[in-house]
Parts: structure tokens; sequence; C-alpha cells
């Protein structure tokens, strides 16, 4: 069977892996549209949870297997046309992620800047698309929007010091930007309430280990302790209460603060003699509903990140559904040979280990459904390559690129990434 996967991140490798679990001869075509591979594990990971980015090596190992591979700087709906590709192979999989940020639609009549997770995270990590970001950290108050990882991602990447970097792989000029911060106040404000809270525990956790921060919980105790008299309290749920109680109970000297907001929504940022605010409607609980109340907030503004959810990048000859969420399709299967797997399949939520189960079940389905009659489809797509003049990458040269990212590591830090096309391609030339 000769199979094309459209994206490079978990959810292509773990199909990968799944292909050649349930049929080790699948010739496998990775397209990937930046130069290097591994999606949301490079460009997402914070830097510095190194662990995490381990799955790579997994990946690694199924990149490099003889009948796998890999195109990177070929974008598919840009470079190729996806119906290039269904014409090649038995099937085609798109495992291209949610890479756009979903908008917060707020008035914003000031010069504060709004930008969404998505392009600050590929701004510390080089991600090729948002590395001339330039956020400006010579300011006092910054306000991260959402009640996810993500959002204590951009938080904790704020706060960090150099030295809280070591043996991480943080763009050099993101650290550059970082050290010269003269941030105060870092705010993390949520809609709902801290039960409501889709962080992890070890990730919130950390929030109390920042070397000049101190994490501040602006929700009273007693409701989250009535929270926790609930008889089947989720565990995570439970856990997250009694971090932020723990939170409030924490005496430090640090001056500077992670400050949580619950029941808050955005509404809009002023001008006030010369001051931004970032206005917050208040929120009530009423019978386990939440509700707006009349009350609003003004917190001093400089710099907004929204972590609230990503969207896909729309692909010619794919319909999304109405909110740009997700490629349409019905339990895998988009049309004719073209089927989906990964963040591109549905809500942009889980964890990396997530995207398994579902590539698996849709291989299962494909080499169900799919006849397999088309014959040379690598060597038709190099001659596709080469007719169109079409420049890629291969496996071979993200081996060499891996290796010079390591070896031109700074001291302490684990990788120095190449982040453009002309920078990766003057290194292979040499
Ligand atoms: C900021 C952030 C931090 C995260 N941190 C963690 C964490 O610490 N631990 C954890 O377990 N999970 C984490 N996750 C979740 C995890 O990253 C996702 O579950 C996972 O990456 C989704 O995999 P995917 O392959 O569907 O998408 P992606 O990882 O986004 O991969 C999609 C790939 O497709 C490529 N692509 C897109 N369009 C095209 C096209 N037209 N042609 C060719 N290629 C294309 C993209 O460039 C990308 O490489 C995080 C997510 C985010 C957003």
């Amino acid at each position: 069977m000769n199979i094309a996967i459209i994206g490079s991140g978990p959810s292509a490798f773990y199909t990968v892996q799944s292909f050649l679990r349930e049929n080790p001869s699948t010739n496998i075509d990775v397209f990937e549209k930046l130069p290097a591979p591994f999606g949301l594990v490079r460009y997402g990971v914070a830097p510095d949870h190194q662990k995490t980015k381990n799955i790579i090596r997994l990946f690694t190992k199924y990149l490099y297997e003889n009948n796998v591979n890999y195109y990177g700087n070929v974008e598919i709906g840009k470079t190729i046309a996806l119906e290039t590709l269904s014409n090649i192979y038995d099937a085609v999989v798109v495992s291209s992620g949610a890479p756009e940020d979903k908008n917060l639609s707020i008035d914003n009549n000031s010069k504060v800047k709004i930008y969404g997770s998505a392009q600050f995270v590929g701004w510390y990590n080089g991600n090729p698309i948002h590395s001339n970001l330039s956020p400006n950290f010579n300011c006092k108050n910054i306000v991260i929007i959402g009640n996810g990882n993500v959002a204590l991602d951009c938080a904790r990447v704020i706060a960090k010091t150099k030295e809280e970097f070591h043996q991480s792989d943080i763009m050099e000029y993101a650290l550059r930007a970082l050290n010269q911060s003269s941030v105060e106040n870092i705010y993390i404000i949520g809609r709902r309430t801290p039960k409501d809270a889709k962080f992890t525990i070890s990730e919130l956790r950390e929030m109390a280990d920042l070397k000049l921060y101190k994490p501040e919980v602006d929700y009273d105790e007693k409701e989250m302790l009535k929270v926790l008299e609930i008889n089947d309290l989720d565990t995570k749920v439970k856990k997250n209460i009694e971090a932020l109680i723990d939170f409030k109970k924490i005496s430090t000297d640090n001056k500077k603060k992670v400050i949580f907001k619950f029941l808050s929504t955005p509404s809009k940022v002023i001008n006030e003699n010369g001051i931004d605010y970032l206005i917050l409607n208040k929120n009530k609980v009423i019978e386990n509903k939440i509700v707006s109340s009349d009350t609003i907030e003004k917190i001093p503004t400089d710099l907004i990140i929204t972590a609230i959810g990503y969207r896909v990048s729309p692909i010619e000859g794919l319909e999304t559904e109405p909110n740009n969420n997700f490629f349409v399709n019905k339990e895998g299967h988009i049309k004719a040979n073209i089927y989906t797997s990964g963040w591109a399949s549905g809500a942009s939520v889980g964890v990396i280990g997530s995207n398994k189960i579902g590539a698996s079940l849709l291989v299962k389905k494909i080499i169900s459904e799919v006849s397999t009659n088309k014959k040379n489809s690598n060597s038709k797509i190099l001659e596709y390559f080469s007719k169109n003049s079409i420049s890629y990458l291969t496996k071979e040269d993200w081996k060499k690129i891996d290796q010079i990212e390591i070896e031109s590591a700074n001291e302490n830090f684990t990788r120095n990434k190449l982040v453009n096309i002309e920078s990766i391609n003057n290194k292979l030339r040499v």
C-alpha cells in the first residue's frame, strides 16, 4: 500500500507507527510544510520541558525506516495540490494539526498588542512562521487569557530567568528579549471557576517554583474549600484546587507575581489617561451555571496573549467545520481516498499520546476500506518534484540539521535551532 501523510507531528508519526505494525511493507511518504519535522513537539511543547520532547526518539525511529520518506518544506495545498497526492497514492492522511489561533474578538482602542499563543509559543520555540514576532517585555503588566496548560507555559516562559532555562532549547533571541524584561505582573484570566480550569497539576505546581515570581490566587479560599467537599470530585480538579489553595500560603520575598483571576470575561482594551486597561466583565455562579454580572474590573495591561484554542489552516479541496476548528470528516474519512488524524480531525485538545489511539483506529479503517492499486507512488512524486522544480528536504538532510543544531548549542542549552530555510540550506551546502 502507498500512503501519503500531510504533516509530521505526533498524529502523523502515530499513523506511520500503526501502518508499519499492521503491514510492515507499507510505503509511506511524509510531507511537511516546515523544513523540520515533529510539529508541536518541536514548536509547541515548552522549551524547558525537554523530557516531553523525548517522544521525538520514537518518531525518529519510524522516520528512518527504509520504506518511510520525508519531504520537508513542501506545503500541501500550495507547493503541491491535495488532488495530486490523491491521484498518486492509495490513500492520503491529513495530519496537519490546528496551527492557527482562535480569535478573541474584543475591541482594542489602545496600543496594546494582542498575540495568539500559536504566535507567541511559535516565537519562543523558533517556528519559522512566527520567529519575527518581536514581543516587547519592557513593560509592567502582561495578561494571558485562557485556563489551560498553554496559558501556564506562556506565563512560565515569561517569568523564568536565563538560569531557569538551563538544559532547555529556548531560542537565543527569545532569551535575549526576555532578559530585558521589566514585567512585574503576569495575569492568567479564566472565564469560569478554579474547578473548571484545564491545568494539569504538574504544570500548575511549577508556578510555585519560579525564582522571581510568586503565584497569587484572586479567588475566595472558602469557595475553593467548599469544592473540595464535593463527594465524587474528579481527582484532577481536587489536585488543582489544593495547589491553588497552597499558593495562597506561600510566603516569599518575590515581588513579581503571577496572578490567577477567575470568573472574568475580557471585553475590551481601553486607554484612560495614558494607561491601557483590559476590561473584565465579572461572572458569577448561579445554580452551577456561569452567568455575567454587572461588575467590571480594570487591569492595567501592556501586552495580551490569548491561549483559547486552535483552528486548522485551510487546505484547498477540504471543507472545514463552520468555525474552522477541524476538517469535516466521518470517523476520520474525509472523502474518496482522503482521511484525517490528530488535531486536524477534531477539537484541538489532548496531549501527544492522545493522538495514538485515533491513528491506530484510522489505519485499521484505511486498510479495510482502501483498494491498493496505485503503483510506484514514490517515483511519481519524485518525478513531479523534478518536473516542477520543487526543492525539498529529505530525512538525510534533517539528520544533518539535527546534528548541527545539537553540536552548535550554547553552553547549558540542548539545541540551537536553525529557523529558516535559507540558514538550513546554507548549512547543508557546506
Ligand atoms: C503550545 C502547546 C504546547 C503543548 N505542550 C504539550 C506538552 O507539554 N505535552 C503534551 O503531551 N502535549 C502538548 N501539547 C499537545 C500536543 O502538541 C498535540 O496533542 C499534538 O502536537 C497534536 O499533533 P498533530 O500531529 O495533530 O498536530 P501538530 O503537532 O500541529 O503537527 C501538524 C504538522 O502538520 C504540518 N502541516 C500543517 N499544514 C500542512 C500542509 N498544508 N502541508 C504539509 N504540512 C502541514 C505542521 O507544520 C505540523 O508540523 C501542546 C500543544 C500546544 C499547542
